[in-house]
């Protein structure tokens, strides 16, 4: 604890006097943030690190995994940060973020050693899903790096999925207000792939030309009943 209680320290005494404007205007104005990260809880994985972005840029959610459950009456933390960002903070980005060498795709690999760890087990049920995909649809007989790495970008994707099931979402997604991004860091290389939603796969995010950032599902309005939704024609 020594070597965070001396960041304390240096946080106070030499950084926060060069940003107190910024933070007094995040207090005036409020947070503006310019997205939601949902990423997981490993140490190593820390968004306003990967992103260089600075207090009030990110809304940051994390968890063992880089899990959203499916939406259930059930309230839980990661359903609330999600309706939050996106109700009362308007965000019009959704980004979860997976990474290389994650102990939750090991876990789901390795049920036994969860066995200490009935939540653990429990709560990695959300991304069983990913399991079956890696087991049914990729050759058999993976070497266990391959296996892994294929589980963590599948479970970016699952996760994508239960996303759309949250209210909030699924109205911003019919209102094109809302973009989706499927994130994987590589911790070892420090790249990050996204999820390309038209191609079903992971590309590495261009260098320097945000413009080209593929994403998961860009913002498409659509609504099952146009006939009611678009105004009629004048007769
Ligand atoms: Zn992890």
């Amino acid at each position: 604890m020594d070597t965070i209680i001396q960041g304390i320290s240096n946080f106070r005494g030499s950084v926060f006097p060069g940003q107190q404007a910024v933070y007094e205007r995040l207090v005036r104005d409020g947070q503006q943030p310019k997205a939601l990260i949902i990423a997981c809880a490993d140490s190593r994985v820390a968004p306003e690190h990967i992103t260089q972005a600075g207090p009030g840029e990110l809304f940051v959610c994390r968890n063992a995994g880089n899990i959203v459950p499916p939406f259930s009456q059930q309230n839980g933390g990661v359903s609330s940060a999600i309706e939050y960002a996106v109700v009362a903070l308007g965000v019009r980005d959704v980004v979860i973020c997976g990474h290389s060498d994650c102990g939750a795709m090991k876990g789901l690999m390795k049920p036994e050693a969860l066995e200490s760890m009935p939540n653990v087990a429990a709560w990695l049920r959300h991304s069983h899903a990913a399991s079956q995909i890696v087991c049914e649809a990729y050759p058999a007989g993976l070497d266990p790096k391959d296996h892994h790495r294929a589980l963590a970008l599948e479970n970016v994707v699952v996760q994508l999925n239960h996303l759309r099931t949250h209210p909030s979402v699924a109205a911003g997604l019919a209102k094109g207000e809302l973009r989706l991004h499927g994130w994987f860091f590589e911790i070892e290389t420090g790249a990050v792939l996204a999820y390309c939603g038209q191609r079903g796969r992971f590309v590495p995010v261009a260098e320097a030309d945000g413009s080209s950032l593929p994403v998961a599902q860009a913002p498409s309005p659509r609504v099952a009943a146009p006939e009611i939704a678009l105004p009629q024609a004048a007769e």
